[in-house]
């Protein structure tokens, strides 16, 4: 099943969400719509707050991204559960951001080009997993949603004021995309 996807307002974007379970449920099938939302809205990572559940879930999927540039990505599909980022590298690039709870809005935001990261997959099977580049910054804008952040918290005052229009619709419930969302 295909889910609507929560909008900037929408309160389970700002809390902090709970491990999941070890006996939750179906959590393949969870992950599958998850991945079915994602592709639907066009989007590479989708975490499970943006569809309204607070738990510390999120998948990622970069496999469209790859080309003779990045071969790496054709196999960069991952669900993550409990994930618990262990290290982020020194280095940082500053790339632009985009996210499916706030569309319309791209910004540059500054991220660490390594993480190293500990998290269970749909089986629970446990995984140890260093990321680079486009996928450690994927793995860091997602990991932020668990936390109950987004990534426009991430750039710099005179960038939000640009967009507060665009933000302040949102909270009024007016959002122009084509994907279904949820509003306050
Ligand atoms: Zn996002």
């Amino acid at each position: 099943m295909i889910y609507p996807i929560y909008v900037y307002g929408m309160p389970v974007l700002r809390k902090v969400a709970q491990p999941v379970p070890a006996d939750y449920p179906e959590l393949p099938l969870l992950a599958d719509d998850m991945f079915k939302t994602m592709y639907h809205a066009d989007g590479v990572g989708l975490a499970a707050p943006q569809i309204g559940l607070s738990i510390r879930m999120f998948v990622i999927d970069l496999s469209v991204m790859a080309d003779e540039k990045h071969p790496e990505f054709k196999d960069a599909k991952r669900v993550f559960i409990n994930p618990e980022i262990l290290e982020f590298g020194p280095e940082t690039k500053t790339q632009d951001e985009g996210c499916l709870s706030l569309p319309g809005i791209n910004e540059s935001v500054k991220r660490s080009t390594m993480v190293r990261v500990k998290y269970f997959d749909e089986n629970w099977n446990e995984h140890e997993e260093v990321f680079n580049d486009f996928f450690a910054k994927a793995v860091q804008h997602e990991y932020e949603h668990l936390d109950g952040k987004m990534f426009i918290d991430n750039i710099s005052p005179v960038r939000r004021t640009m967009n507060r229009s665009r933000l302040h619709s949102m909270l009024k419930g007016k959002v122009n995309c084509r994907y279904s969302v949820k509003t306050v």
